[in-house]
C-alpha cells in the first residue's frame, strides 16, 4: 500500500515530487539542524489519490495519527490539550511554488476549552483569543465554505464600535465575543456548529487543502504558468510558533542576496509582534531585516548564520520565513528564491566566480526568456493606472507613439521623425513598411502566429495582437476601448509587448544595456555587472553547444544584424519578402500572365532586382552559410484583392461608367487563380513547377550573385533551399532546372558557380518520404511553421484566433503548438525524417527554420533530435545560442 504521511526528519529536497516544494525543503532543513518546528508532511500522492475517488484514501488517517503522535510526544503535550494545548498549522505546498493560490489553516487544536489552557500558558488572554478567532475564521472560510466577508464584516463593526482602524486595538473580551459571533455565523450559514474536536479540525483541514487544488484561483494561475493540472499538492502538518506574544516575538522573510539585482547584501522584512501572514498581506509596515540586529541581536545573528548554511547549501539564493518566538528563532520555510532576469544572469556569474558552482552549472541556471527580457526596453510602470487594453504578448518590449491607422499614415508620420504606434484590426503583407516605420504594431485579432506577431518578433518590433475589446474604426480613424473612451488618431500610446498591455500617454522607459552590447557586435567588451554576466553565459554556451545557430534574415541589414548577434549563416532568407512594395506589381504580372511574352516581361524585370539582394546578403554573410529558399508566396498575400477589384467594376457600372479594362482583366485572372485555402494552394515548389522561368530566374538571380562576390574576393556560401517539397519528383525537377542555371552562369561569368540544393521539410509526406527525397537533397530545414498547420490540421492564419484560447483552458495542450514544438506528434515527425534522411545520406545535413528554432523548449528538443542548426529571427539568435548550450549541458 502507497505510504501517504512523510515525517520532516524522513524527507529531503530530491522529494520535491512527492512531498511539495515547502515540504521537501523543510525536510531538508531539518536534517541541516536547523530549528525547524516539528511535523510531517501528507505526500502529493495522497492528494492525488482523495481528488481522484472523492474519498480519504485508505489508511491515510492512521499514518497521520502516528506522525501526530511523534510530533506530540517530541512536544510533550497533546494536540488541543486542554491545559496546554499543541496547535498545529496545515498549509499547502506544490511541486512548482503557487504563491497564495491555495488554502492554509492555522492554529489547529484550539476550543472553548483549550483556548482558556493556551491564555494561561501564555500568559496572554488577548493572544489566545486572537487565535483562536483566527482559527474559527479560517476554518469557516476555507473549510466550511462560508463567505469570507461575512466574517471580515463583523471584525469590522467591532472595530468601529471601538473607533479604531486596526485589529491590533480589540482587547481580549472584544476578540473572544467576535469569536462567538463567528461560530454563530458559520452555524447560521451551514447549519453546523465549529467542530471542536481538534482531531476532527485536522482531518477536515487537510482534506480542504487537497481540496483548494482545484479550485479556480489555482487553475487560473497554473494554466499562467503552464504548471499540468494533475500533479495535487502536498499538505505540510506542523507544531505552531508564535509570533505575536509581544515585543520579544516576530516574523519576518529574508532573501540571501538582492533578488532584483543578484548583489550579495541582506535583503527582507521583519514586523515585531505578529505572525508571518501579518508580514506577507502587508496590513501593518514592516521594518528592514537590519532592524532586527538591534531588536533581538542574539536572533539576528543566528538568523545570518542559518542563511549563510543555506546558501552553501543549496549554492543559490535563497528566500526563507522566520519567526521569533519569546526570543526563540524558528525557520519556517525556505527555497531556492524566485529573482528577476536581471539577478539569474549577475548571481550565476558570481556564483561561478566564488567557486560556489561550475560554469556549466551557472549556464544551466540563466534562461533565454531572460536573455529575450534582458534585451528589450522596459517601461517603468510603477506609476502608472491601469492599462487602456490588453491583449496577447505577442512581441516583447516596450515602445511608445502616436496612435495611427494604416501603414502610409505610419509611413509618412516617420519619416518627418514621429514616433508612431500602428493599431490595425489585423495586419497584412501590405502594411509591412508600416511596421518597419512604427514603434509598435497593436492588433485586435490574431494570436502569437498571426501575420502582425511573426512579423513584428521577425524584427523586434513591440507587439501587443489579439487585443479583443478594442474597437478599430480604421475609416474614421479611431478605436474605442470597452468602457468607451475613443482614441483618435495621434494620441500617444504605450505598448508593452512583454505583458500585453496598453498604457495611454508616454510611460517612461528604462534603457537595456544588455541590447546595446549585442548591437555593438560580440568580442569587444569592457562590462561590468549584468552585461558583463550575460556576455560570459554566452561565451560558454558557445563552447558548449553543439547546434548551429543561423538566423532567417532577407535584407543585407538583418543579415549583419544577426552576425554581430552570433548568427553563424542564414537558414532562411525568404525570397517572396523581397518581392513587397513596389515589386509586387511584378510578382502579380508573373503569375496572372496571360502570355509568355507578359510573363518574361515580368521575370526580366525582376532578375537585377534579385541578383543586388543576393549580393548584399551575400556580403555581409561572407564566409558564412546563405540558404535562399525559393518562392514561397501563398498567393493571397500577393494577388490584388478580389472583392475589392469586383466591387470597384461595380461601382463603375453602377455609374453607368465602362469599368477599366485592366481592372476587368485582373479580375479574371484573379478569379481564375482564387483559392479558398491559399496555404495549402499554388504555393512553394507548386508554384515553381507551374510558372515557367520563374526557378530559372530566381536561380540565375543567385548564381550571378555569387559569381560577382567571387569576382570581387569574397568567400560567398548560397544554399538553394526548396519549399513545400511532398515528394522527390518534385524536387528531382527543380535541382535539375539549377544544375543547367548554375552551369549556364559558369559558363558565361567565367567562375564555377555551385550551391548545394537542399529542400524544406514542411509537409508530412516529405517527412514520411525523407529517406527517398534526401536522395536528391544535400540538406534539410524543417519548416516547423508548416508542419504544425499540416499535421494538426490547424490553419496557422486562423486558429489562434478562433479556438486556441478554449483548447489552452481545456488543457488539451498547455501552450500553442505554433509557440512551442509538438513533441509528440510534430516532434515525431521530425525524428523519422532526421533518421531516415541520415541513413539514405549520412552527411546530409539538418537544420530547422520554423519560428520554433528560437524557441528555448524546441531548441532543446532540436538538440536532441540531432538537428545541426537552428535559425530564427536576428534578435533571437542569442536566445537560441544560450539555449543550444544549455541544451548540451
Ligand atoms: C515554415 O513553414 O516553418 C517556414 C519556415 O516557412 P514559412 O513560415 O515561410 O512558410
Ligand atoms: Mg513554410
Amino acid at each position: 500500500m502507497a505510504r501517504y504521511v512523510y515525517d520532516f526528519t524522513e524527507g529531503g529536497r530530491d522529494m520535491a515530487a512527492l512531498l511539495g516544494g515547502k515540504g521537501s525543503n523543510l525536510a531538508e532543513m531539518t536534517r541541516l539542524g536547523l530549528p525547524v518546528p516539528p511535523g510531517f508532511t501528507l505526500t502529493t500522492e495522497a492528494c492525488r489519490a482523495f481528488l481522484d475517488t472523492g474519498g480519504e484514501p485508505p489508511g491515510m488517517w492512521e499514518e497521520i495519527s502516528e506522525h501526530l503522535t511523534a510530533v506530540e510526544s517530541a512536544a510533550g503535550r497533546l494536540l488541543g490539550q486542554p491545559d496546554d494545548p499543541l496547535l498545529l498549522s496545515v498549509r499547502s505546498g506544490a511541486r512548482f511554488s503557487m504563491p497564495g493560490m491555495m488554502e492554509t489553516i492555522l492554529d489547529i487544536g484550539l476550543n472553548d476549552e483549550s483556548v482558556l489552557g493556551l491564555a494561561k500558558v501564555s500568559g496572554s488572554k488577548r493572544f489566545a483569543w486572537d487565535s483562536y478567532r483566527r482559527l474559527v475564521q479560517m476554518f469557516g472560510r476555507t473549510v466550511m465554505g462560508v463567505d469570507g466577508d461575512l466574517f471580515e464584516r463583523a471584525i469590522a463593526a467591532h472595530k468601529a464600535q471601538r473607533g479604531t482602524r486596526d485589529d491590533h486595538d480589540l482587547d481580549a473580551a472584544e476578540l473572544a465575543v467576535l469569536t462567538e459571533e463567528f461560530k454563530a455565523i458559520i452555524r447560521r450559514e451551514t447549519g453546523e456548529d465549529f467542530p471542536q474536536d481538534p482531531a476532527e479540525q485536522l482531518r477536515r483541514a487537510v482534506l480542504a487543502v487537497f481540496e483548494s487544488w482545484n479550485g479556480e484561483r489555482a487553475r487560473l494561475y497554473r494554466r499562467r504558468e503552464h504548471i499540468p493540472d494533475d500533479l495535487g499538492t502536498a499538505v505540510n502538518v506542523q507544531r505552531m510558533v508564535f509570533g505575536n506574544l509581544g515585543p520579544d516575538s516576530g516574523s519576518g522573510v529574508a532573501f540571501t542576496r538582492d533578488p532584483a539585482t543578484g548583489r550579495p547584501g541582506l535583503y527582507g522584512d521583519y514586523l515585531p509582534d505578529a505572525q508571518g501572514e501579518d508580514v506577507v498581506s502587508g496590513i501593518r509596515n514592516t521594518v528592514p531585516l537590519t532592524e532586527l540586529e538591534r531588536l533581538d541581536p542574539l536572533s539576528y545573528r543566528r538568523l545570518l548564520d542559518h542563511m549563510g548554511t543555506l546558501e552553501r547549501h543549496y549554492r543559490d539564493l535563497c528566500d526563507i520565513e522566520f519567526t521569533i518566538e519569546r526570543g526563540t528563532l524558528w525557520m519556517l520555510q525556505t527555497r531556492v528564491g524566485k529573482r528577476t532576469a536581471e539577478a539569474a544572469f549577475v548571481l550565476a556569474a558570481a556564483l561561478a566566480d566564488e567557486g560556489v558552482v561550475t560554469p556549466d552549472e551557472g549556464l544551466a541556471r540563466v534562461s533565454g526568456e531572460g536573455l529575450a527580457q534582458l534585451m528589450f526596453p522596459r517601461f517603468d510602470t510603477s506609476a502608472t493606472g491601469d492599462p487602456l487594453a490588453r491583449g496577447v504578448p505577442a512581441s516583447p518590449g516596450a515602445a511608445v507613439g502616436a496612435v495611427v491607422f494604416d501603414s502610409a499614415e505610419a509611413v509618412r508620420r516617420a519619416a518627418a521623425g514621429e514616433k508612431v504606434v500602428l493599431v490595425r484590426q489585423e495586419t497584412t503583407p501590405d502594411d509591412l513598411p508600416g511596421m518597419i516605420a512604427a514603434q509598435a504594431v497593436l492588433t485586435s485579432r490574431g494570436g502569437k502566429t498571426s501575420h502582425a506577431a511573426v512579423v513584428a518578433r521577425g524584427m523586434g518590433k513591440v507587439c501587443v495582437c489579439g487585443a479583443e475589446e478594442l474597437a478599430v474604426d480604421t475609416g474614421r480613424r479611431r478605436f474605442t476601448t470597452r468602457d468607451g473612451t475613443v482614441v483618435e488618431e495621434g494620441t500617444v500610446l504605450s505598448v508593452d509587448g512583454t505583458a500585453g498591455a496598453v498604457y495611454p500617454g508616454s510611460v517612461p522607459l528604462v534603457d537595456s544595456a544588455v541590447m546595446r552590447f549585442l548591437e555593438a557586435g560580440a568580442g569587444d567588451h569592457a562590462t561590468t555587472g549584468v552585461v558583463d554576466a550575460v556576455a560570459r553565459a554566452l561565451t560558454r554556451a558557445d563552447s558548449v553547444r553543439q547546434l548551429e545557430v543561423r538566423a532567417n534574415a532577407d535584407t543585407p541589414e538583418d543579415a549583419a544584424r544577426a552576425r554581430r548577434f552570433g548568427a553563424q549563416g542564414i537558414g532562411l532568407c525568404r525570397t517572396e519578402h523581397m518581392f513587397l512594395g513596389e515589386r509586387r506589381r511584378l510578382v502579380e504580372e508573373m503569375v496572372l500572365a496571360g502570355t509568355d511574352v507578359q510573363r518574361d516581361r515580368a521575370l526580366a524585370a525582376l532578375l537585377p532586382l534579385q541578383r543586388e539582394d543576393f549580393t548584399g546578403i551575400l556580403e555581409a554573410m561572407d564566409g558564412l552559410p546563405v540558404t535562399i529558399r525559393l518562392l514561397d508566396p501563398p498567393l493571397h498575400e500577393f494577388l490584388p484583392d478580389r472583392t475589392e477589384l469586383a466591387v470597384r467594376i461595380a461601382a463603375a457600372e453602377a455609374r453607368g461608367e465602362r469599368p477599366d479594362a485592366h481592372d476587368v482583366e485582373l479580375l479574371t485572372a484573379v478569379n481564375r487563380m482564387h483559392e479558398e485555402n491559399p496555404m495549402l494552394g499554388l504555393r512553394g515548389v507548386r508554384l515553381g513547377l507551374v510558372v515557367p522561368g520563374l526557378v530559372a530566374m530566381q536561380v540565375r538571380a543567385i548564381g550571378e550573385a555569387v559569381a560577382q562576390r567571387l569576382l570581387a574576393g569574397g568567400a560567398p556560401r548560397a544554399e538553394i533551399m526548396v519549399p513545400l517539397v511532398g515528394d522527390v519528383r518534385e524536387l528531382r525537377i527543380v535541382r535539375a532546372e539549377v544544375q543547367r542555371v548554375l552551369a549556364e552562369v559558369s559558363e558565361t561569368s567565367g567562375v564555377p558557380v555551385t550551391c548545394p540544393v537542399g529542400t524544406m521539410i514542411e509537409l508530412p509526406r516529405a517527412a514520411l518520404t525523407a529517406g527517398r527525397i534526401a536522395g536528391e537533397a544535400e540538406f534539410f530545414s524543417f519548416g516547423t511553421n508548416d508542419l504544425t498547420q499540416t499535421t494538426w490540421g490547424f490553419s496557422r492564419d486562423d486558429v489562434e484566433a478562433e479556438f486556441f484560447s478554449a483548447y489552452l483552458d481545456k488543457g488539451v495542450f498547455p501552450v500553442s503548438p505554433f509557440e512551442t514544438l509538438d513533441r509528440d506528434g510534430v516532434g515525431r515527425l521530425v525524428r523519422l525524417a532526421v533518421a531516415e534522411g541520415r541513413a539514405a545520406r549520412p552527411d546530409l545535413k539538418i537544420g530547422v527554420c520554423g519560428e520554433h528554432g528560437g524557441d528555448p523548449d524546441s531548441v532543446h528538443f532540436f538538440h536532441t533530435a540531432g538537428l545541426d542548426y537552428v535559425s530564427c529571427s536576428p534578435f533571437r539568435v542569442p536566445v537560441a545560442r544560450l539555449e543550444a548550450g544549455r541544451a548540451a549541458l
